[in-house]
């Protein structure tokens, strides 16, 4: 696939141009083109251009064209979906899966485009409003800058371009490096669908060039940025006055009462722990569960895990993949090998093929291996003996990061006692951490990060609030 930059409605070839790798064959499936600093001034411009064209764009016509996208989307799945699994070594049964999210996404933007409103607000409750009538109203916030991570190339993308248009926004996106293809493919149905021509500019090249220009440029007035915390880090330190949204990495803790369903936890933790070989931001890394359980729970988990076939994504049956690189298997295996040097056991795992890494389950671990306290953005999941439920709760939320936890129980008690005590943003009772539907408000407290997506709550974060404050009776 010859792909190219989508500035002010037009595709443009580069020079420089990137190899598209099969991560799991390695074969080049894709050239991409590397913007220079002109073009991505040229997409931001371009974006600024429409920006006025897209305020005026009524409701209902972005509604039209955001649910026409999700139409053009569904009726090319398997399309897109062997483009993820390629160019992103995601199994293909979840590669359809998430162009089925993706499709849920647009359609949901669509609704909220026509709900997005104000309220009156009563200006009398104090003496200096005496005699005002007030009304607050959203407005679109300009130019949305979008820069995505690997591993969900096209529902990730989908959550900030659906959204930046639902509430009458321009957009300059860039996608991860390692996989541009599939936002090339969405940018193609939007134009298809009828979007203005600068609504979306798509640009591609490496973060700390062509993400960073986006980011520091002041007519972006809001970043809307998914990936690792470092990365976080720097774009909030060089933003400047423009709104942040920051979606980050986490150590997914999952803390299993003993009076939980084991059979359903060891199911649902396997593949937790290990579905697109554990590179997903909510993937199951901690199980904390106390000693009258765990053995029972440890020797199912194993059974579950070595259940799963490892392999090619485009096999049906595998669900285990390649990672993005086989630095990164390499960067997992060197972690895995310092916790064991470190006293650690690996119960099931640890062999490495190129960029495979095989799901693995450790114990004996302790809170200041890395396996447990950084985020290990692989297949390697970890359990943790405890004395108590309470226990488990405040091992569970030991962790600088904060975007989902779950807990398994049957008891409505320890249920709301995890409610209270956990610190993260999205709490999950019997299923695991990386339940996620598209609407509900998702993001991270602490170090996982700013903001929420989820469509309504992202078109709070791109929207400015406008207030109106009418003195009345000023025209006898
Ligand atoms: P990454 O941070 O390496 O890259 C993400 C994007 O940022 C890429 O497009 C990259 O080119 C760009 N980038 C890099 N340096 C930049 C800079 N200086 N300025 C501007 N842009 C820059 O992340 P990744 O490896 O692609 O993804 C993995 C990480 O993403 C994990 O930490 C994972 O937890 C996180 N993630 C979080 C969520 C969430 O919703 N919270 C979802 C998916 C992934």
């Amino acid at each position: 696939m010859q792909a190219k930059l989508f500035i002010g409605g037009r595709w443009l070839g580069s020079c420089q141009l990137d190899l598209i790798t099969n991560k799991y064959t390695g074969e080049v499936i894709g050239e991409i083109p590397k913007a220079t600093p002109d073009e991505v001034e040229a997409a931001i411009a371009a974006a600024d251009q429409a920006a006025p064209v897209m305020a005026d764009l009524p409701a209902y016509q972005r509604a039209k064209i955001l649910l026409k996208t999700a139409q053009i989307l569904s009726s090319n799945q398997e399309e897109v979906a062997n483009l993820i699994a390629l160019e992103a070594g995601k199994a293909i049964v979840f590669a359809r899966a998430e162009v089925d999210r993706a499709v849920c996404a647009l359609t949901i933007a669509s609704e909220e485009a026509k709900r997005i409103g104000g309220e009156v607000v009563p200006l009398d409750a104090v003496p200096a409003g005496e005699g005002f009538f007030g009304m607050w109203q959203r407005r679109p916030i300009g130019i949305v800058g979008a820069i995505t991570p690997f591993n969900f190339p096209l529902n990730l993308v989908v959550h900030k371009l659906a959204p930046a248009i639902a509430a009458g926004n321009t957009v300059v996106l860039k996608p991860a490096e390692q996989t541009p293809l599939t936002a090339v493919k969405l940018c193609e149905y939007f134009a298809e669908a009828g979007l203005p021509d600068g609504a979306i500019n798509l640009v591609h090249g490496d973060g700390p060039t062509v993400g960073s220009q986006i980011v520091t440029d002041p007519r972006v007035r809001k970043i809307s940025f998914t990936g690792s915390r470092a990365v976080g880090q720097e774009i909030i330190s060089r933003a400047g006055v423009k709104k942040v949204t920051l979606e980050l990495g986490n150590t997914s803790p999952v803390v299993v009462a003993r009076d939980a369903n084991l059979d359903l936890v060891a199911n649902r933790c396997a593949f937790g722990a290990f579905y697109y070989s554990g590179q997903v931001c909510i993937s199951t890394q901690r199980i904390y569960a106390e000693k009258a359980i765990m053995e029972t729970l440890k020797e199912k988990l194993i059974k579950e895990t070595e259940s799963l076939k490892v392999g090619n994504p485009l096999d049906e049956q595998v669900t285990v993949g390649p990672m993005i690189h086989e630095d990164e298997a390499k960067r997992v295996q060197n972690c895995v090998e310092q916790a064991v040097s470190d006293g650690a056991r690996i119960l099931t795992g640890g062999q490495r093929k190129n960029a495979t890494y095989w799901p693995t389950v450790l114990d004996n671990v302790n809170g200041s291996m890395d396996v447990v306290s950084k985020e290990i953005f692989g297949p390697v999941v970890s359990l943790i003996e405890t004395e108590s439920f309470e226990e488990s709760l405040a091992l569970a939320d030991a962790t600088q990061y904060g975007l989902q936890a779950s807990i398994f129980t049957k008891d409505i008690d320890q249920m709301f006692q995890a409610i209270k005590r956990l610190d993260f943003g999205g709490i999950v009772v019997n299923e695991i951490p990386a339940f996620r539907a598209d609407h509900m408000p998702y993001g991270g407290n602490r170090q996982s990060g700013l903001g929420r997506e989820g469509i309504r709550f992202a078109i709070e974060e791109m929207t400015n609030i406008q207030m109106i404050s009418i003195k009345l009776g000023t025209s006898s």
